[in-house]
């Protein structure tokens, strides 16, 4: 009957302590967009690696093209997720495909992202072709460069 006791205690702490480290490990990492607020879906996260080393995390690419045009001298470089593997690409290293299904809902987001061309051409056609026949869509300029000149813009008219 003792044993039995002890045997209990044992499992009730072990499973608290698992629940609790489980909190600490995933618990704090919802990460929330510095633009709107909202909880970040990791799937259409972009994160800007600024200049001074800290990091700004978005809720998607509308949001960051917000923020950019306001801060784009401060930003070294910007990632975008890959919406089927989920990577973290160099915003320069993407395809921008626009179409009416909404990436972020808060945000009215159609912007949908893929690895640039690799191998003559294969990951291309792979992804980018198969996702527009059966999704539709069209492949738009990178939105980035058009905030970086929108923010070059503003800043000459300041001076
Ligand atoms: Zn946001
Ligand atoms: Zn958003």
């Amino acid at each position: 009957m003792r044993y039995w006791k002890i045997f209990l205690i044992v499992t009730v702490l072990s499973v608290g302590l698992g629940l609790f480290s489980s909190y600490r490990m995933y618990g704090h990492k919802v990460e929330t967009c510095e633009q709107c607020g909202i909880s970040i879906n990791p799937t259409f996260e972009v994160v800007f690696h600024l200049k001074d080393g800290t990091i700004k995390r978005y809720c998607c690419v509308n949001d960051a093209l917000h923020a950019y045009r306001e801060m784009a001298d401060q930003v070294d470089w910007v990632a975008v997720t890959e919406q089927e593997t989920g990577e973290k690409l160099n915003e320069t290293n993407v395809i921008f495909v626009e179409n009416d299904i909404v990436t972020c809902e808060p945000c009215g987001t159609r912007l949908h992202i893929f690895e640039a061309e690799t191998h003559g051409g294969l990951f291309f056609e792979h992804r980018v072709d198969k996702y527009m026949k059966k999704f539709g869509g069209k492949i738009v300029d990178n939105p980035f460069l058009a905030a970086k000149k929108a923010f070059q813009e503003k800043q000459e008219k300041n001076q």
